[in-house]
C-alpha cells in the first residue's frame, strides 16, 4: 500500500488523482490540501485523518508521513513542499511546475541528500520521462517539448490586443485551471516547462527544442544520438501522467480510450511564432541566466496572469510585465530558501509597479 498526500486536491490535477486513487486498490490517500476550499466534508468522505486549507504544508506533511507527494499546488506556494520531500526521500510527484522552475538548483541539491525519485506529472516531462528510461544522458541528443499553441495559434501581436479573458480561457485540447490556461494561450507555460526540463533531465537550454503540435498526440520526444526520435503518444488526458506517477514504477491499468490509429490519425507540427509569443524567449533567457532569475519569470508570471484574470492587464502586456521584471530584478544566485521567498517577494513588487504603468 503507498501512502499519498495530495496537495491542491480541489484543482483539475487534484480531482483526477482523486479519481485514480479510489479506482486502485495499491493506492491510500493519507493527506489532504487546498488553497481555500474548506475540505472536512471531502475528508471525512474519504477518511481522511489530515487535511487542510491554506497555510504551511510541512506539518501536514510531517504528520502524515506520506510515501509519495502529489504536490499539485499552484505557483510558488509549492516550493516548501517541494523542497521537503526532496530533502526527505519522499517520492515527489511534481504537477506544480513553478516550485521546480523557481527553486531548481535548491531542489537539486534537497534531491541529492534525500536521495527520493522525483517524477514528473506535467504530461510532457511524464512523455521525455518514460521515452528515457533505461537510457543515459550521455545517449540524448535533444528533448523536443510539444505545445499545442494554445487558443491563439496562428494569430498575429495585433489580433492578439483585445482578447478577452474568456477567449484567452478557451483552450482548444486541454482542460486545465485558470492559472495554466492562461499560461497555454500565453506559451508561458512552455517557457515554464522548458526551465522545468532542464532541471528535471540536466540538459544545457541548446538541447532543450520546443515544438507546437496542435493536436496534442505527441506529449514529447527524445532525440537519440543513433538519429533516432522516441515519441509518446496518446489523447490529451491528464490522468495518464497522474496514473503513470503514482504507479511507478509499475503501468496500472485505467479505464482510457486507446489511441484509434483507423480513425484517421495525422499529427501536424510547426514552429513556433517567438514573435507573437515571446515568453518562451524570456524563460529561456532567464533560464540562461540562472540565479533567481526563473524565479522572477515565474513570479511576475503569476502576478500579471492574476491582473489579466481580474481585467486590470491587457493579453500582450502579460509578457511585458515579465520582460520588465527580468531588466529590473536582482537575479544574483539563490543560498536558500529564505533567499528565494525574498527573491520572489521582490520580482512580485516589481511587476505589480508595472501593472500601473502599463495599464
Ligand atoms: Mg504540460
Amino acid at each position: 500500500m503507498k501512502r499519498i498526500a495530495l496537495l491542491g486536491a480541489t484543482g483539475s490535477i487534484g480531482r483526477q488523482a482523486l479519481e485514480i486513487i479510489a479506482a486502485s486498490p495499491e493506492l491510500e490517500l493519507c493527506a489532504l490540501s487546498s488553497g481555500k476550499t474548506d475540505l472536512s466534508a471531502l475528508a471525512l468522505d474519504l477518511g481522511v485523518e489530515h487535511f487542510q486549507s491554506g497555510g504551511d504544508l510541512v506539518s501536514l506533511l510531517e504528520a502524515a508521513e506520506p510515501d509519495l507527494v502529489l504536490n499539485a499546488v499552484v505557483g510558488f506556494a509549492g516550493c516548501r513542499a517541494t523542497l521537503w520531500a526532496l530533502e526527505q526521500g519522499v517520492t515527489l510527484a511534481l504537477a506544480n511546475k513553478e516550485s521546480l522552475v523557481a527553486a531548481g538548483a535548491l531542489a537539486l541539491d534537497a534531491k541529492e541528500r534525500g536521495g527520493g525519485l522525483l517524477l514528473p506529472v506535467d504530461s510532457e516531462h511524464s512523455a521525455i520521462f518514460q521515452c528515457l528510461e533505461g537510457r543515459t544522458m550521455q545517449e540524448v541528443s535533444s528533448i523536443v517539448l510539444t505545445a499545442s499553441g494554445g487558443p491563439f495559434r496562428g494569430r498575429s501581436r495585433p489580433e492578439l490586443e483585445h482578447m478577452t479573458r474568456e477567449q484567452a480561457l478557451a483552450h482548444p485540447t486541454w482542460k486545465m485551471g485558470q492559472k495554466i490556461t492562461i499560461d497555454s494561450a500565453t506559451l508561458a507555460n512552455k517557457g515554464l516547462e522548458l526551465i522545468e526540463a532542464h532541471f528535471l533531465f540536466g540538459l544545457p537550454y541548446e538541447r532543450i527544442e520546443v515544438i507546437v503540435h496542435p493536436g496534442s498526440i505527441v506529449h514529447s520526444l527524445v532525440r537519440f544520438r543513433d538519429g533516432a526520435a522516441l515519441a509518446h503518444l496518446g489523447y490529451p488526458d491528464m490522468r495518464v501522467p497522474i496514473s503513470f506517477a503514482l504507479s511507478y514504477p509499475e503501468r496500472a491499468a485505467t479505464p482510457l480510450r486507446p489511441l484509434d490509429l483507423a480513425a484517421g490519425l495525422t499529427l501536424e507540427f510547426e514552429a513556433l511564432d517567438e514573435e507573437t509569443f515571446p515568453l518562451v524567449r524570456l524563460a529561456r533567457s532567464a533560464g540562461r541566466a540562472g540565479g533567481s532569475a526563473p524565479c522572477a519569470f515565474s513570479a511576475a508570471n503569476e502576478i500579471a496572469v492574476a491582473a489579466f484574470l481580474a481585467g486590470q492587464l491587457p493579453f500582450l502586456a502579460i509578457a511585458e510585465v515579465v520582460e520588465r521584471t527580468l531588466e529590473q530584478a536582482d537575479t544574483s544566485a539563490v543560498r536558500d530558501l529564505d533567499s528565494l521567498v525574498a527573491a520572489d517577494a521582490a520580482a512580485r513588487g516589481i511587476a505589480s509597479e508595472q501593472l500601473g504603468k502599463i495599464s
